[in-house]
């Protein structure tokens, strides 16, 4: 059986009286890629914060790679490091290069070399198609360019698994694209990833496994084609009934 990254069982979150994510169980396995759907408020943010430790969680447990991260006060800065999260906004510091933006994390928290985390920096630069922005500043950069090195400031910190919100959701068509080739690119080089997205077409070329949220609990659960295809269940069929209007409607 593949090895486990990340074990979530019974998760329940709450925000005062409104329970957002109620007894929801997933694993995700190593170099698996699950992406995560579901209507607008329906938990997507607050399961990955979780997941992240940016939120307390009111019951269950979650794992990574076989250790509890849940409500951990005093591990969580390394435990961060091993989960790498991109949101919509990349709030890169712009008073800082790309580069020093990148290095920043290697270099202070994980106390790298300064020589060693520069040549992987560079070797991360290149994979994204941004060599030549080393030493602009993130007010030089587009947004597609932006949220590019926001990934690579994950990725130098070797997380065990990616997560991604919705981070093509402010973007322009154009720079989608070039957004998400680095993903899809990322998932071909075996990556962990549990990725938020509204982009169909992508979610289903991406995904080794779609879940559809929805009122605090995994609906759904399939391959992408089977659950693009053949929705299971009413309000998942109802939910990308909604898009495909969209989507035709946003042509015509
Ligand atoms: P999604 O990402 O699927 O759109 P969210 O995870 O952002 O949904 O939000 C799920 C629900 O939790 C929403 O009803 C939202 O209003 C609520 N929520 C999210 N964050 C907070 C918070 N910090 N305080 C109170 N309610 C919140
Ligand atoms: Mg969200």
């Amino acid at each position: 059986m593949k090895e486990k990254v990340l074990e979530i069982e019974s998760l329940t979150k709450a925000f005062g009286e409104h329970v957002v994510l109620n007894g929801l169980d997933l694993s995700i396995c190593k170099g698996e890629v699950v992406v995560i759907i579901g209507p607008s408020g329906c938990g997507k943010s607050t399961l990955l914060r979780c997941i992240n430790g940016l939120e307390p969680i009111n019951g269950g447990i979650i794992r990574l790679d076989g250790e509890v991260i849940s409500n951990q006060k005093k591990n969580m800065h390394l435990v961060r490091q091993k989960i790498g999260m991109v949101f919509q906004s990349y709030d890169l510091f712009p008073n800082m290069t790309i580069i020093d933006n990148i290095l920043l994390a290697p270099l202070k928290v994980q106390k790298r070399e300064k020589k060693e985390a520069l040549k992987e920096a560079e070797e991360l630069l290149s994979r994204v198609g941004l060599s030549e922005k080393i030493k602009a500043y993130p007010r030089e950069l587009s947004g597609g360019q932006k949220q590019r090195v926001a990934i690579v400031r994950a990725l130098i910190m070797h997380p065990e698994i990616m997560l991604f919100d919705e981070v093509t959701a402010a973007l322009d068509p154009q720079m989608v694209r070039e957004v998400l080739n680095v993903i899809l690119e990322l998932a071909r080089h075996g990556m962990t990833m549990a990725i938020v997205t509204h982009e169909m077409a992508f979610a289903k070329s991406v995904a080794d496994r779609v879940i559809f949220l929805d009122e605090g609990k995994i609906k759904e659960e399939n391959t992408p084609n089977e659950f693009f295809e053949h929705p299971k269940t009413k309000r998942a069929q109802e939910f990308l009934n909604t898009f495909s209007y969209e989507e035709v409607h946003k042509e015509s």
